[in-house]
C-alpha cells in the first residue's frame, strides 16, 4: 500500500515545498536489504558506574563490523574493545558531528543502583544525540527492575524507561530508541536482541522495553548469523497476503522451510506467495474444528519448530450495533483458533522442544479502539495467552511472544476511511505507517535460535504510536 504524502515530501519538489511552508517531513526509513551492509558506521558507547554488560557488548560490536568511539563516561570500553580486536577512539563531539556521523548510541546502565547516578545518562545523551545520523539507533541497557536487590536500584532501573521512550520522541528523523533489560547471567544471551535493535531490521520498532532472561540455550546453540533458521520448519497462518506473506518471506530468507496456511478461497494467492519460497501451502480455515488435527497430521513426523499465529480479521461496529456473529467470528479466528492449534501441536509433540510461538496481537488490544470491542478483546486475549503460557512452555524451552503492530500499510488498513487512516498513519514518532516487512523482521528476531531468553513479552511494531503508549 502507498503513502502518497511521504513519497511527495521526499521528492525534490515536495521537499522544497514542505520546507517553505513548514509541512512535516517523515523520513524514508532505512530498512534491511540483503545487498547492503547491515551494520555499518560508528557506534558511540557510554556507561554508568560499574557497567556489567560492556564486555559482552564489545564482542557483539566486534562481530558485527561496526567501529566504535568511547564517550568519557565509558573509559573501560577502550581496553575491552582492544581485547576484542575492535578499533576504537574517544568520542569527540566536533569529530563525530554535526553531520550525524554516528550510526548508534549505546549506553550500559546496568550498574546504576541509585537515582543520583542517572546523571551519567544525561551527560552521554546531552553530548552525543546531535551526532546521531538519520535512522540512527539508540539502545539503553539495564537490569530488570523487578530482579533488583533493593528499592533504590529498582527505582533507578525503572527510570530508564522514561528516558528511552522520550529519546525516541525527541530524536525523530527515523531514529529508534529501545531499552533492553538483561538479567544477571544472561550477559552473553542478548546478542540476537542487540543485533536486532542495532539493525535496519527494527526500522519501525521504537520505545520498546525488552527483557532477556538467562536461559542457557541461546549461548550454547551454534548457528550461522546469515541463515539462523536453516533446517527449521515454520508454520505461518494467514500467509496468502499482507503481513503473513511478508513473514513467510522473512523466515524463508533466514533459511526456514515455511508452511503457509490460509483459507481455501485464498489458495491461489497462497500458492503464489509460498511456491517461490519453496515452501508448503496448506489451504485450511483455521477456525474449523477439524483443522488443528489436520494440520498436525499434515506435518507428520517432521514436526515444526516455529508457529506464527498471524491470521486475523476485523468486523468493526460499535457494540450496540454489532451482531453476535461478528463478535463470535472475530474472537474465534483471532484468539480461540490459536489456542486450539497450539493445544493440538503441543499434545501431539508436533511443535518440537526449543520451539518458538509468535502471536500477532495489535495496539488495539493494548489501548482498545472505538468500534473494535470484538477485535480488541481478541487481541488483548492474545497478550494474555503469551503471558500465561511463557512459564509452562519454558519447561520445554519453547518461547512464546506477541508482536503488537500499530498502523501497517496493508489491505486491512486500506479499508479504513481516509481521515481516520491519515490520523493512524501519522500519530507516531516516525510520522508514517509501517510496512508488513517491519512486523515480519520483528517476528524473525523472536523466532531466532538466539532469542531463547526472550519469552512472555509483547513487542509493539508501531513506530512509537501515541495510541496506548
Ligand atoms: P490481511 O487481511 O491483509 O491478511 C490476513 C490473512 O489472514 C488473509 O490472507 C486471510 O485470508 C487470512 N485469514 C483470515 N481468516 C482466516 C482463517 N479463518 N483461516 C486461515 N486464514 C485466515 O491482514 P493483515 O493486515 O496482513 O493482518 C495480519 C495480522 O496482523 C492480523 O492478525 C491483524 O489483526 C494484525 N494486525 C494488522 C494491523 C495492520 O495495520 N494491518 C495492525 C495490527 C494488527
Amino acid at each position: 500500500m502507498n503513502d502518497t504524502y511521504l513519497n511527495f515530501v521526499n521528492s525534490p519538489f515536495g521537499a522544497r515545498l514542505a520546507r517553505s511552508i513548514g509541512l512535516p517531513k517523515p523520513e524514508v526509513l532505512r530498512r534491511y536489504r540483503a545487498d547492503q551492509p547491515e551494520f555499518d558506521g560508528l557506534v558511540a558507547i557510554g556507561a554508568g558506574r560499574e557497567p556489567r554488560l560492556l564486555n559482552a557488548l564489545a564482542g557483539v560490536i566486534a562481530r558485527t563490523g561496526f567501529t566504535s568511539v568511547a564517550h568519557q563516561s565509558a573509559g573501560l570500553w577502550v581496553s575491552l574493545a582492544a581485547r576484542h580486536g575492535l578499533m576504537t577512539g574517544r568520542f569527540e563531539p566536533a569529530e563525530a558531528g554535526p553531520h550525524g556521523r554516528v550510526a548508534a548510541l549505546i549506553f550500559d546502565a546496568s550498574g546504576i543502583e541509585d537515582s543520583g547516578q542517572l546523571d551519567t545518562l544525561f551527560a552521554f545523551f546531552h553530548d552525543t544525540l546531535r551526532s546521531l545520523g538519520k535512522c540512527g539507533r539508540i539502545v539503553v541497557l539495564g537490569r530488570p527492575p523487578e530482579a533488583c536487590a533493593g528499592s533504590r536500584q529498582w527505582t533507578a532501573q525503572r527510570a530508564l524507561e522514561g528516558l528511552t521512550r522520550s529519546l525516541g520522541k525527541e530524536a525523530r528523523r527515523g531514529v529508534t530508541a529501545n531499552l533492553v533489560y538483561v538479567a544477571e547471567g544472561a550477559e552473553h544471551e542478548a546478542e540476537a536482541t542487540l543485533r536486532f535493535f542495532l539493525s535496519p531490521r527494527s526500522a519501525y520498532v521504537s520505545g520498546q522495553v525488552v527483557r532477556v532472561a538467562a536461559n542457557g540455550t541461546s549461548h550454547a546453540t551454534t548457528f550461522d548469523w546469515a541463515q539462523p533458521l536453516a533446517g527449521k520448519r515454520a508454520i505461518v497462518t494467514g500467509a496468502a497476503r499482507g503481513i503473513g506473506a511478508a513473514i513467510a518471506s522473512a523466515l524463508s530468507a533466514e533459511g526456514a522451510h515455511v508452511i503457509g496456511i490460509d483459507i481455501p478461497s485464498a489458495k491461489d494467492a497462497l500458492d503464489a506467495t509460498i511456491r517461490p519460497l519453496g515452501g508448503t501451502a496448506l489451504a485450511f480455515d483455521i477456525a474449523a474444528a477439524e483443522t488443528p488435527a489436520q494440520i498436525a497430521a499434515a506435518l507428520d513426523e517432521l514436526g515444526v519448530d516455529i508457529v506464527v499465529h498471524n491470521a486475523g480479521i476485523t468486523k468493526d461496529k460499535t457494540i450496540a450495533r454489532m451482531t453476535e456473529a461478528a463478535w463470535h467470528s472475530v474472537i474465534d479466528i483471532n484468539l480461540s483458533a490459536q489456542e486450539r492449534l497450539d493445544d493440538a501441536l503441543l499434545a501431539a509433540g508436533t511443535l518440537r522442544d526449543g520451539g518458538r510461538i509468535v502471536c500477532v496481537s495489535s495496539i488495539s488490544g493494548i489501548a482498545g479502539n472505538m468500534g473494535q470491542t470484538n477485535y480488541a478483546t481478541s487481541k488483548a486475549g492474545v497478550i494474555g495467552r503469551v503471558q500465561s503460557m511463557a512459564i509452562p512452555l519454558g519447561k520445554r524451552n519453547i518461547t512464546i511472544n506477541a508482536v503488537a503492530p500499530g498502523f501497517i500499510e496493508t489491505q486491512m488498513t486500506a479499508k479504513i476511511p481516509l481521515a481516520i487512516r491519515e490520523a493512524g498513519r501519522r500519530m507516531n514518532s516516525m510520522s508514517q505507517g509501517g510496512q508488513p516487512v517491519d512486523v515480519a523482521q520483528t517476528i524473525a528476531w523472536l523466532a531466532h535460535p538466539g532469542s531463547a531468553g526472550v519469552t512472555g513479552q509483547v513487542v509493539r511494531v508501531c513506530g512509537q504510536s501515541l495510541i496506548g503508549a
